[in-house]
């Protein structure tokens, strides 16, 4: 299953039915050249909580996310509709380049892929 894939079948593994709580769901899957090797889902809405980011960061093993790719995409629940999924700027960007990512993936504005080099 390529990064995408598993993002993709993660927002539809985590639906309303068992997180009641979410009004969106985003998920983030790190991956190198030998697989997927951490993801994760948001633990909350708009307002607080892990960021699906910061919960792939922790799942993940730490000597492979030199140079790694970053995925995620996103979804309003109510609606169905892809959100923008760029990595937030105030918390998940600089853990990205902190952690030496060497590239992020993501859903934008018009519901097209967009691959970023950091
Ligand atoms: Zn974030």
């Amino acid at each position: 299953m390529t990064a995408r894939e598993l993002a993709f079948y993660l927002l539809g593994r985590h639906s309303r039915i068992r997180y009641p709580h979410l009004d969106i769901i985003m998920a983030a899957v790190l991956s190198d050249k030998n697989g997927n090797f951490g993801w994760n889902i948001n633990t909350k809405g708009l307002r607080g909580g892990i960021h699906a980011e910061e919960g792939a960061f922790r799942r993940a093993n730490p000597k492979r996310l030199c140079g790694a790719t970053l995925t995620v995409v996103g979804l309003r629940l109510e609606s169905g509709n892809l959100l923008c999924s760029r990595p937030c700027e105030r918390r998940c960007l600089g853990l990205a380049i902190k952690h030496g990512i060497g590239k992020i993936e993501y859903i934008n504005q018009a519901r097209i892929w967009v691959v970023e080099v950091l």
